[in-house]
């Protein structure tokens, strides 16, 4: 197979970074994860955060096994993909490959961790171990994570979408986070869990309770200030989840701690 056939079968994937970090953002909030950030996305977000995943020729792909073998090595429960856009490529044998194999004795801790107890955490592909104020960067390479074991308990996969293109992988939890920019595919409505709206400027609580309703009943819905705007914003989410009850705050609360 050429490049583009292997891109195409999802055997590659532009991968901009990969990292062992805490979800800080929506119901998972606090929940330790590998996060695989596939560069690409043409949503064209004028308030994007991370504009510099838009462009995937920046991130030569590389092979999904070796993708999958350090989300093993991580020794992580679950896996959170995301972008960029990451739909914009066939994630069914990511997928397939997480969830057939995964940590050898779950329930056990398995993060990696320094001699000294210290936790790692790898960072755009390397390894820090220390303080952020004094970190000690690691390659991969580096034994204390030579952990990897296969057994066939499967990782938890998770799904950060805005919902713009075909769904493709096999997920435990998918989060929409609709952009006005490019409506989500209706059935991203249905399949969803989480509902994450972005709020940048006061007509987005209209766009919210617009998306809300086309929801599933049992959908988790999530209002989160952009970041840029967050003084302005947060307290009018605030006011607003306190008169509307059915949405929750979410926070990108590793920005506020400080970590990926
Ligand atoms: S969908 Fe996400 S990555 Fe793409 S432009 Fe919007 S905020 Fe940025």
């Amino acid at each position: 197979m050429n490049q583009s056939d292997l891109l195409n079968s999802g055997r590659l994937l532009p991968v901009m970074e990969e990292f062992y970090s805490l979800q800080g953002e929506g119901y998972h909030t606090g929940e330790a994860a590998w996060f695989i950030r596939i560069g690409g996305c043409d949503v064209g977000c004028s308030w994007c955060d991370i504009k510099e995943s838009w462009n995937a020729k920046l991130f030569p792909p590389v092979q999904t096994d070796l993708v999958i073998e350090r989300a093993f090595q991580s020794g992580t429960r679950a896996v959170i993909i995301t972008g960029g856009e990451p739909l914009l490529y066939n994630l069914d044998y990511l997928c397939e490959r997480l969830k057939a194999q995964g940590p050898e004795h779950r329930g056990q801790d398995k993060t990696p961790k320094s001699s000294k107890g210290d936790l790692l955490l790898p960072l755009h592909g390397r390894v820090v171990e220390g303080s952020s104020s004094d970190p000690v960067i690691q390659s991969y390479s580096d034994p204390v994570i030579q952990s990897s074991s296969h057994p066939a308990s499967g990782i938890r996969t998770f799904l950060e979408t805005s919902g713009s293109r075909p769904l493709s992988g096999s997920w435990d939890w998918i989060c929409l986070s609709p952009k006005k920019e490019w409506s989500p595919r209706e059935e991203f409505y249905t399949l969803s869990h989480e509902l994450k709206v972005i709020i940048h400027e006061e007509t987005d609580f209209t766009w919210a309770e617009e998306q809300a309703e086309k929801m599933n009943p049992d959908a988790h819905l999530f209002l989160q200030p952009e970041w840029s705007r967050r003084e302005e914003m947060l307290p009018r989410i605030i006011r607003y989840i306190l008169d509307h009850p059915v949405w929750k705050l979410s926070l990108q609360a590793h920005k506020y701690i400080g970590i990926p």
